[in-house]
């Protein structure tokens, strides 16, 4: 029985891509067995539902082959990881250890990527982690939009000092959870109990405070726990989709405590971050893609780091289904689902070039020359922008393609223009309307 399951991994990874192995089957773990019956032990629920779906009979079949008859196969979901598992008949038994917090571990410092767009906001959240309870550090607020790594910051700061093995008491919930534990409380006559659960918190971490808009009850027993906690000196870190300030429905006194700590954004991934973050994340799923897909993805996939993590999910997804190798069409596919019609797969350069030169009448072969006259200095980086926007050219190849220029004028030319598009309303005019005519005319 033992070796069963490495026999059955080892006729898995023969017969299908070594990707698709590699993310679904090389984490499973063998957990028990008995006669008639293996259990199995996934990373988590999504694991679970992916394997029940597409390999369920997979499995059972290549167990079947190797013992000569059939096996029943059960699965139990990794327990540290079960952080959003509903309750549910799959897993039978996932027991967590005593006063272990509810963190994902997952979300630490060193799963988190820098870039310029959340440097600040991580250097804060270390400090918090490194020292909880510092007056200039608390409370600590992180704010941004969708996606874009508050709740793994958040956890990254209870995983550390957990680590760490303190004996602090790390509580931590969203701010839904807290509401809904206090309303409860009130129906059961446990507000009580419930004050304590939070009180007793060394380190208080709430996620999403947006949801304490136009709560007011709920407000009112945020704000008695907060001060206490804060009076004695315990941090707090809250995370938020926007400022308080924008926030309606928060009385005066809370979104003052709120605002008296430190304050800190995080922006989306500017290019260079999401190039670092698809490449950390293809690796993480076993996935070894080229640079130039890579940079296509980074291209189009702009809002958010979910966004991003999800195209790679879907990529594996795809490829796994349809047992086919990652290339760059399906990748230009999976793009495409995700960002729309405004990737069309067939256009060129040339195509952009031309199109460019009929609107600003200025010669295709000075867009592509070398004089510094400031109309074709502008309709050449017009057309530099476009290449990369609508077909996600490498730097390079752009820089080929126009008069084999440095990679780093390129990229001048994409900055600038992204700059005036922002500050002159004609450069965002001709701009719209010639991504708008080129992406039409050519799906
Ligand atoms: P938010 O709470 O801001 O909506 P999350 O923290 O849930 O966003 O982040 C969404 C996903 O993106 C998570 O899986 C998270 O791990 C990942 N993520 C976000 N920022 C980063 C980053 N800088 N490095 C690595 N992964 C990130
Ligand atoms: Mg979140």
């Amino acid at each position: 029985m033992d070796n069963l399951w490495s026999d059955i991994k080892v006729n898995l990874k023969e017969s299908m891509p070594s990707h698709a192995y590699n993310t679904w089957f090389e984490p499973i773990s063998l957990v028990g067995h008995s006669e008639s019956e293996l259990v199995l032990e996934v990373p988590n629920q999504f694991f679970y539902e992916w394997i029940e779906s597409h390999y369920k009979n997979h499995i059972s079949k290549t167990a079947e082959e190797i013992i000569g008859k059939s096996i029943f196969i059960k699965y139990t979901v990794a327990p540290e990881k079960e952080l959003r598992l509903e309750k549910s008949a799959i897993v039978e038994e996932v027991k967590k250890p005593r006063n272990r917090p509810n963190l994902n571990k997952r979300y630490t410092f060193p799963g988190f990527i820098e870039g310029t767009n959340n440097q600040f906001a991580r250097a804060a959240a270390v400090a918090v982690a490194k020292s909880p309870g510092q007056q200039s550090f608390n409370p600590l607020l992180i704010y941004g939009g969708v996606g874009l790594g508050k709740t793994h910051l958040l956890h990254a700061i209870g995983n550390y000092i957990y680590s760490e093995g303190e004996a602090s008491k790390i509580v931590i919930a969203s701010s839904e959870k807290f509401t809904l534990d206090f309303i409860s409380s009130i129906q059961k006559n446990k507000t009580v109990d419930f004050s304590k659960s939070y009180r007793k918190a060394d380190v208080l971490l709430i996620d999403d405070i947006q949801f304490f808009q136009k709560k007011e009850q709920t407000q009112e027993q945020f704000f008695h726990t907060f001060n206490e906690l804060y009076q004695k000196g315990k941090q707090i870190v809250m995370t938020s989709d926007r400022l308080p300030g924008e926030m309606s429905g928060l009385t005066d006194r809370l979104l003052s405590r709120f605002e008296s700590g430190l304050v800190v954004d995080i922006q989306p991934p500017d290019f260079e971050t999401r190039v670092a973050i698809l490449m950390e994340k293809a690796e993480q799923n076993g996935l070894d893609m080229p640079y130039d897909m890579v940079e296509f993805m980074a291209t189009h996939i702009k809002t958010s780091v979910r966004e991003l993590e999800s195209t790679i999910i879907r990529l594996l997804a795809y490829s796994s289904l349809s047992n086919c190798e990652i290339d760059f069409n399906l990748v230009k596919k999976v793009v495409r689902e995700r960002v729309g019609s405004g990737v069309p797969v067939d256009i060129s350069a040339t195509d952009i070039i031309k199109r460019v030169s009929e609107i600003t009448k200025i010669e295709e072969k000075e867009i592509v020359g070398s004089s510094r006259r400031m109309k074709i200095a502008e309709a050449r980086q017009i057309a530099i922008y476009l290449c990369r926007e609508i077909i996600g050219s490498s730097l390079v190849d752009i820089g080929m393609r126009f008069g084999g220029r440095d990679h780093t004028t390129i990229l001048h030319a994409c900055r600038n223009i992204e700059k005036k598009i922002k500050t002159d309303r004609r450069i965002s005019h001709l701009v719209r309307s010639l991504q708008q005519d080129l992406t039409f005319s050519l799906i």
